[in-house]
């Protein structure tokens, strides 16, 4: 039963992500999970060290959530948002709006992440010819910005590999620099902030009257290597968007809902955005629902009698579905109830102090966290910083051995990402650190 599951695998799976031939080599089936660990067809558990790929919050089967979903099994599965709404999908909406940045004041559903952003890049971009500003149609996205696989979200990020790929296919937008302090010249984060800064002014005084919007990452870069915002960059971004009146596209799906120590991580900075996309844990890791929030102002720009063709003109099958908004609702009463936020921000002080006792190790180049978001970057030296060749593919090692010990995490490159579920105890954030630095030290033939 167990072989023929994985050959079935082999034989007709495409997985996301993936290069198949590693797949062959090294196959894996969940079949069930508890709490912060999931377990194979063959019985062995691993600690959910990246949150089943950042979504989980409270843990697997929690039972409120479970509760949550056969609940509004018994009344109806799905309809659709296209012209009417559902009893979930408007409490959903009036609970996020409570907790989020104050202007805004509207919610768009979707499916993921990168749908989420999509929607906020056509919204920006609508926004200005609904109000007469058809000149302004570009974007400005950060250097090593990442917001999900589709076109549209690919072309405002600026992942190398994916661009190299799929290049052709994307939509130009000029590119700010983005603080990366480990691997600036001068390694302090003030000056390389305020380099950063000066640079995205120019693009801005340059080019700002053909600018729609910039899109950016909530104070931490986190597929191209989990790189935290210096103190100030952020909220400086704020004010140059405003200063020449372009559009603040804030992407939360990784950093939303508790991750960082606040419920967005815009609040970090007091950063207030024009639109907001936010995914993952919106639902707890349960099921796919996104959103895009916006401010009234840009709302009131589409509003008006349907021959002026202001409409916003999209929508998803799924959009608004009741199952995902009956547990996302469950979720954020769990927020309130267990104080998650609160509780993240305690931990992650804990987690500093543990993800510290890798810093001695020789190729261990890097550590950054915000909350519980973290990434350790592997180098061949630490004088140098020069990185490991990438075709050792050391992340991915590390990875594959940390499995074999008994958690699951995927590498960004040579950064180990630490995304453990928000709910994980002391305990456990001290076992998962064990087997990473125990991974570590295998691979780069370290004695522990
Ligand atoms: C994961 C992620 C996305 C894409 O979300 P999907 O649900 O995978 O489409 C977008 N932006 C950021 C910052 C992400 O981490």
């Amino acid at each position: 039963m167990i072989q023929d599951l994985i050959e079935k695998s082999k034989k007709h799976l495409w997985l996301p992500f993936t290069q198949m031939k590693d797949y062959d080599t090294n196959p894996l089936i969940i079949e069930s999970g508890n709490g912060i660990k999931v377990k194979d067809i063959n019985g062995k558990e691993y600690y959910d060290g990246f949150s089943s790929v950042w979504l989980n919050v409270h843990g697997h089967r929690k039972k409120e959530l479970d509760d949550a979903i056969k609940r509004q099994l018994e009344k109806i599965a799905h309809s659709t948002l296209l012209g009417m709404t559902n009893v979930p999908a408007t409490e959903l909406a009036e609970k996020l709006i409570e907790i989020s940045p104050e202007k805004l004041t509207r919610v768009f559903y979707s499916d993921s992440g990168a749908e989420a952003m999509e929607i906020a890049l056509k919204m920006a971009f609508q926004y200005w010819k609904n109000i007469g500003k058809p000149e302004k149609q570009k974007f400005i996205s950060m250097r090593n910005g990442y917001h999900g696989d589709t076109i549209g979200a690919v072309s405002v990020g600026s992942i190398e590999l994916f661009h190299h790929v799929y290049g052709a296919l994307m939509f130009e937008s000029f590119k700010a620099p983005v603080p990366y302090v480990y691997r600036s010249l001068s390694g302090d984060k003030a000056q390389c902030r305020d380099e950063c800064l000066k640079a995205l002014e120019q693009l801005l005084i340059e080019n700002h009257q053909e600018i729609a919007a910039l899109s950016i990452e909530s104070m931490v870069q986190g597929a191209s290597g989990m790189i935290v915002m210096p103190e100030g960059f952020f909220a400086g971004v704020r004010e140059l968007c405003t200063k020449y009146d372009v559009l603040m596209i804030v992407d939360e799906v990784a950093t939303g809902f508790g991750r960082t120590g606040k419920m967005f991580a815009c609040e970090h900075e007091s950063v207030q955005p024009d639109l907001m996309a936010a995914g993952k844990g919106i639902t707890g890791g349960y099921l796919p629902i996104a959103v895009t929030f916006t401010t009234e102002e840009i709302y009131s720009a589409f509003y008006d009698d349907y021959e002026k063709l202001k409409t916003f003109f999209h929508g998803h099958s799924y959009t608004g579905n009741q199952l995902g908004c009956a547990v996302a609702i469950e979720n954020l009463s769990l927020f309130e109830s267990e104080k998650i936020v609160e509780m993240v921000a305690e931990k992650a002080e804990d987690l500093y102090l543990l993800l510290n006792s890798l810093q001695s190790l020789p190729h261990v180049g890097d550590i950054r966290q915000l909350g519980f978001m973290c990434g350790v970057e592997l180098v061949r030296s630490k004088e140098t910083k020069e990185p490991f060749p990438a075709e050792k593919r050391v992340g991915y090692h590390v990875s594959l051995k940390m499995r074999e010990l008994g958690m699951l995490t995927r590498p960004l490159g040579d950064v180990i990402a630490f995304m453990p579920p928000l709910a994980s105890n002391r305990e456990e954030l001290e076992a998962m650190v064990a087997i990473m630095k125990e991974a570590i030290c295998e691979v780069t033939n370290v004695e522990l």
